[in-house]
Parts: C-alpha cells; structure tokens; sequence
C-alpha cells in the first residue's frame, strides 16, 4: 500500500474560498474512492492557510489521469479552479512494489473484502493479488458498481464484528453469509458483470463464522447455490485454491467456520 499526499492554498485568502476548496475537495476524494484509485479513509484538514490530504493508494500509479473516471477528471478540474497554484500529489512507499497482476494473465478471479482490508475488492484467482478495479474493462459506473458493493460490505462486517446486540449480530450476519441476502446478491451480481466484460470466471466470497459442531457435518455441507458437493483439500496458499469449499457452477468460494454454534450454522447453508 502506498501513501499519498496533497497540499492546497486557496484561490484567496477570502472564508468563502477555504469552503469552496473544501467541498471541490471532499468531491474529488469522493470521484476517487469510487473509481478505487485511493483506499480507506483518508485524513483531510487545514494546517495554516493550506489544506492537507493525506490517503492510502492501492498501487504507486493509481493516480495518473489515464485511470481517473469521467467524474474524476471533472471533479479535479473544479479542484483546480478551487486553488491558487496547479496541486501535485506526493506519492510515497516502498519503490520495490510488486507489479501489479495484468487482468489478462490470470486465469479467474475473485471478489472479497472486510472491515479491516481498504484494498482493491477483486483480486487474481491464482495468486490472491489485488486488481484495482480501473484497470479492468468495465465502465466508470460498473467500477463504482463494485467499490460501492465493497464499502458496504466493509460497514456491514464492522457493525457485525461490533454488534452488542445479538439480534442486530445474527441479522448483520444473515446479510455476509447467506448467498441470496441483498448484499451478496449485489456482490454476486457485479462478480457476473466482471466475468462478462472479462471472459474470466470471476467468484464471490462467501463469509462462513458459525458451522456445525460435528466437523464432519461441516465439512460435508453442501453448496448453498446448487446443493452440490463443494468441499475439497485446499491445494495453495493463496487464491481460490486455498479455500475449501468451491462451487464453479454458483462462482462461489467459501472457507469452513471459525466456531460452531448449532443454532446460527443453517446461515449460509442450502435451503432447498
Ligand atoms: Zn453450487
């Protein structure tokens, strides 16, 4: 991951040029997080008569205007306008990056996120390596499309993991694990979208918590798409041959559950 900084002076020195160059800003980020140039949430504020922003970068290239949405490239126009000289961002990190995966190299890939990963949500089949999502074939609104799905599923996951309350846990829950809940509906349906503009079988990860007490049973749990038999020998250390279950005809990969509980592990599993 990468750091990126930019520093800003008003057009002048007036109250109501720091607002406007505020909100060009607040709506530049905003372009940017959709189109999955800059990741996570980033720290914006004044330190004297500049305006500082400070924000992870998924890749050292992620900003150059070539990847900026229709959006994006309007958005840093008005910012422009907005300030008294042309900005630069300042990328920092470390120079011996890993190249990132070319789309056309791998051979599927796979769509999953949590609370703690800011990164970008598709990542390549074999390797596990994240693949900002502009540097896919797909238009400016199905990149949002995907990045959006993923901010969501990072809200949901946070408010799962921090829920007090059992019933707001097991209704959060419902939402990551079970495959026809509105958020993986969303996730699964931009997981299609990808594979079509790609031609790469393109997987959803399904969240997997609470299993079977009887391992056994857990590990024979069958696809919750087809019904049919899905568990398998993880085979790598990254990718979707490490996780355990895998069903090709649904594109759904999974992994067996952190804890049992008899009573929630039926989330998740097929209902017939
Ligand atoms: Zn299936």
């Amino acid at each position: 991951m990468f750091i990126g900084e930019l520093s800003m002076i008003p057009a002048s020195k007036t109250k109501a040029a720091a607002s406007s160059l505020k909100e060009k800003t607040d709506l530049y980020l905003g372009a940017l997080t959709y189109h999955g140039q800059i990741c996570g949430e980033g720290v914006v504020g004044w330190t004297g008569a500049a305006l500082r922003v400070t924000t992870y970068l998924p890749t050292s290239t992620s900003l150059l205007a070539k990847h900026h949405s229709k959006a994006g490239r309007q958005a840093w126009d008005d910012l422009c306008q907005a300030c008294q000289s042309h900005p630069r961002w300042q990328v920092m990190g470390d120079r011996s990056e890993k190249r990132t995966t070319d789309w056309r190299r791998a051979r599927s890939l796979y769509v999953s996120t949590d609370w703690f990963d800011p990164g970008p949500p598709i990542l390549a089949g074999t390797t596990g390596q994240p693949i900002p999502a502009y540097l896919l074939p797909l238009s400016d609104s199905e990149i949002q499309d995907v990045n959006g799905w993923a901010g969501f599923y990072r809200l949901h996951d946070k408010m799962w993991t921090c829920a007090e309350d059992r019933r707001l846990e097991t209704q959060t829950y419902k939402l990551l694990a079970d495959p026809n809940s509105e958020l993986s509906s969303w996730g699964r349906a931009a997981c299609r979208t990808i594979e079509e503009r790609t031609g790469l079988p393109t997987y959803y990860h399904l969240f997997r918590h609470w299993g079977r007490r009887d391992a056994k049973r857990e590990a024979r749990r069958t696809c919750p798409g087809c019904n049919g038999r899905w568990h398998r020998r993880p085979t790598a250390k990254y990718g979707i041959d490490s996780f355990e279950f895998v069903c090709r005809r649904c594109r759904l990969i999974s992994s067996l559950a952190d804890f049992d509980d008899e009573r929630l592990a039926h989330i998740g599993e097929y209902r017939g």
